[in-house]
């Protein structure tokens, strides 16, 4: 189905466009959370959900303006362990997603690099935090590498 953005759309689209770069960058980033409870990226729309599966493998979908699933076009993501166990995951295509062909290493507690390119000749965007699995104890209810509660 196609629906026309409405002029009321586009204003706030571009009321956000010019009030992002204003903000500080060592300002502390608020952690956003996708549809699935992931960890929604900060690139430009469509926005990457870094999330993991009961069997460790990172899955990945992306997100419109409206917050819409769009299939992945060219886009590449890697995702890199940093902890004891060093680990590098290439992502592929699989139906909506972007799933990656290797588990992370087990356990949680360590770091990650996401790298998202929009298609393979850009530069990444790196998005690093720490992969801490179990649900949050707070109200979000997601795990805590995407958890949105206010301190
Ligand atoms: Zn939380």
């Amino acid at each position: 189905m196609k629906t026309k953005p409405t002029i009321q759309a586009l204003l706030t689209c571009l009321a956000l466009a010019v009030a992002l770069p204003a903000m500080a960058d060592d300002e502390a980033k608020e952690v956003e959370a996708g549809e699935r409870g992931g960890r929604l990226l900060a690139t430009e729309s469509p926005r990457p959900e870094f999330f993991v599966e009961k069997d460790h493998t990172v899955s990945v979908k992306f997100y419109d303006a409206d917050g819409k699933v769009v299939a992945p076009a060219d886009q590449q993501v890697t995702v890199i362990a940093t902890g004891d166990e060093k680990k590098k995951l290439q992502l592929e295509k699989k139906g909506d997603a972007l799933v990656s062909t290797e588990p992370l290493p087990e356990g949680d507690g360590y770091g990650l690099v996401v790298q998202v390119r929009a298609d393979a000749d850009s530069r990444p965007e790196n998005f690093r935090f720490t992969f801490v699995n179990h649900i949050c104890g707070g109200t979000c209810g997601n795990p805590e590498y995407a958890c949105t509660c206010d301190e």
